[in-house]
């Protein structure tokens, strides 16, 4: 059976001289693991549509479980991106994060909109690379399933208060006068938080439309690296890569 898709590569394997095995991100069938034969011996169009980050339409063979790429089309290679160290690396941790996140076979537009924003934000520079990292973190936590609850105190119902605190094991905010100090908990002053409903509530297109000092990208970064780390119970090379840098 033959399947025609639009997707972003997010893993690269190579398998031999020439053959790979690439990791889709689809637009309608969640993650697919296809083979690549002959990927460098492939007409120049499709080896150039087969790397990490192209953006490209896929033809793909499929027969049970087993799928083998056809033919591809590049629509978009983030290519400026592999020419700076900081970008690549976060967008490699984009990459990891969409291995973790997304589902395998299930309808997966929005985490493909989400990443291909996200990667064209970067490569032109229209965000702070920190203000990238909390909206992948925080928006596909939420559409995976992970969606924190940021309304209001949990316990009293305070809608604002300049001693919020985010608690990334519950995905709740707490007041300072109802939290319990033994508990971890990270700062989210007004500002902060109102950066995270934006970036949980706001519809797709309006995601990005939000400005943050430095200091709050950082107050911002710590609560929802926090949030990730705890609901995925697991660390990411790419995270501990992209923190070394911009250390
Ligand atoms: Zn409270």
């Amino acid at each position: 059976m033959l399947l025609t898709t639009d997707g972003l590569i997010i893993k690269e394997l190579k398998s031999g001289e020439d053959d790979r095995l690439i990791t889709i991100l689809t637009r309608d069938n969640g993650l697919l693991r296809v083979y690549a034969k002959n990927a460098r011996k492939m007409k120049n169009r499709g080896s150039s549509a087969t790397g990490l980050l192209c953006y490209s339409r896929f033809v793909i063979f499929s027969n049970r479980d087993k799928y083998i790429l056809n033919e591809a089309e590049p629509i978009e290679i983030f290519f400026d991106i592999r020419s700076d160290i900081e970008k690549l690396a976060l967008a490699q941790y984009f990459c990891e994060l969409s291995l973790t996140l997304v589902p395998e076979h299930d309808k997966s537009e929005d985490f493909l909109r989400l990443m291909l924003n996200s990667l064209y934000m970067l490569m032109q520079n229209k965000r702070e690379a920190l203000q990238l990292k909390a909206i992948a973190e925080l928006r596909m936590l939420t559409l995976a399933g992970y969606m924190p609850n940021l309304v209001m105190c949990d316990k009293c119902g305070a809608y604002e208060s300049d001693d919020m605190m985010f608690l990334p094991e519950e995905g709740i905010i707490i007041c300072a006068k109802c939290l319990n100090s033994n508990i971890s908990a990270y700062p989210v002053p007004p500002g902060v938080l109102q950066a995270m409903r934006h970036i949980v509530y706001s519809s797709l297109d309006k995601l990005f439309s939000f400005t943050l000092s430095k200091q709050s990208l950082i107050l911002l970064n710590q609560a929802s690296e926090a949030f990730l780390l705890n609901k995925t119970s697991r660390t990411y090379k790419t995270l501990d890569f992209f923190n070394a840098i911009i250390s």
